[in-house]
């Protein structure tokens, strides 16, 4: 197995509360890893602990190798471990294409500056940074929708655009929290092939879903958390069967979660 992320320990108290307790787990690359459990478990917190949005308490996290926490979150970024976030990065009044260009700039080596001022440099980055925002939108089925303003587009197609401003920082890794949130069936489905084709790519996928059966679809593998502990790890057919899960979903032991 080659990890590309080595989670080990980590934990983050909020005073009192041990939001994320002591978790430990690897992810291969090009895998699909779920992080499931009830709400207020730890998943949001885990995330934004593995991305460096928040420095843990204790332990740390690696990527091929190298220690990430620690670093601020635009660096661990440039490194390939990148959040996205719902659609509050998204600038609404912008065009998509202008929302997936401007996604570029963060992992360009001109600054926003050079930008501005138009340096040679610079207009050289637009020119391709263009040409790669049009690539993702095709890929992720926006061609079409490129000049709208996104603030006009409907909600399966803003989440999309969201992970097309993920793609655009070039990432190793993307940890997508909840990005089937308030979809119909149809767009879930649609939703859920994207993330595979994001993982065909050679994309390694975090993902947090409360979508049991998209969770079972599309996941090689899922930790649960509980109180901020993992009390599990697995296969999809695995964690369906695992007591302590069910336990932790039902309080009762003879139904599977979800399906
Ligand atoms: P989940 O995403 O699994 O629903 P979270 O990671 O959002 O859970 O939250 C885990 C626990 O940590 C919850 O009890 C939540 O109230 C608490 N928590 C999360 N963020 C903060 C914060 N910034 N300050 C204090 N408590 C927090
Ligand atoms: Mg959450």
């Amino acid at each position: 197995m080659n990890a590309i992320l080595e989670i080990s320990g980590l934990t983050k108290r909020f005073g009192g509360l041990v939001a994320v307790n002591a978790v430990s787990f690897s992810v291969s690359e090009r895998e699909i890893l779920s992080v499931i459990g009830p709400n207020g478990a730890g998943k949001s917190t885990l995330f934004k602990l593995i991305s460096s949005f928040m420095q843990p308490t204790a332990g740390e996290v690696r990527f091929k190798g190298e220690r990430v926490s620690g670093l601020a979150p635009h660096l661990a970024a440039r490194k390939g471990v990148v959040r996205t976030f719902q659609e509050t990065t998204i600038f609404k009044s912008m065009t998509v294409l202008d929302n997936v260009v401007t996604a570029h700039h963060l992992r360009s080596r001109t600054s926003l500056a050079g930008f501005y001022f138009g340096t040679p440099a610079a207009r050289r980055d637009e020119a391709e940074f263009r040409r790669s925002a049009e690539e993702i939108i095709d890929f992720l089925g926006l061609g079409a929708l490129k000049n709208e303003i996104a603030s006009t587009l409907p909600h399966g197609h803003l989440r999309a655009l969201g992970i097309a401003i993920g793609l655009a920082t070039n990432p190793a890794v993307l940890l997508l929290d909840e990005p089937f949130a308030g979809m119909n069936h149809d767009e879930t489905r649609r939703a859920v092939e994207l993330v595979r084709k994001v993982r065909d790519r050679g994309i390694t996928v975090l993902l947090v879903e409360h979508d049991m059966p998209a969770v079972m679809t599309i996941s090689d593998r899922i930790v649960v958390l509980n109180f901020g502990q993992k009390i599990a790890e697995g296969t999809p057919a695995e964690i369906q069967q695992d007591p302590r899960v069910i336990e932790a979903y039902l309080g009762t032991e003879d139904e599977t979660i979800g399906l």
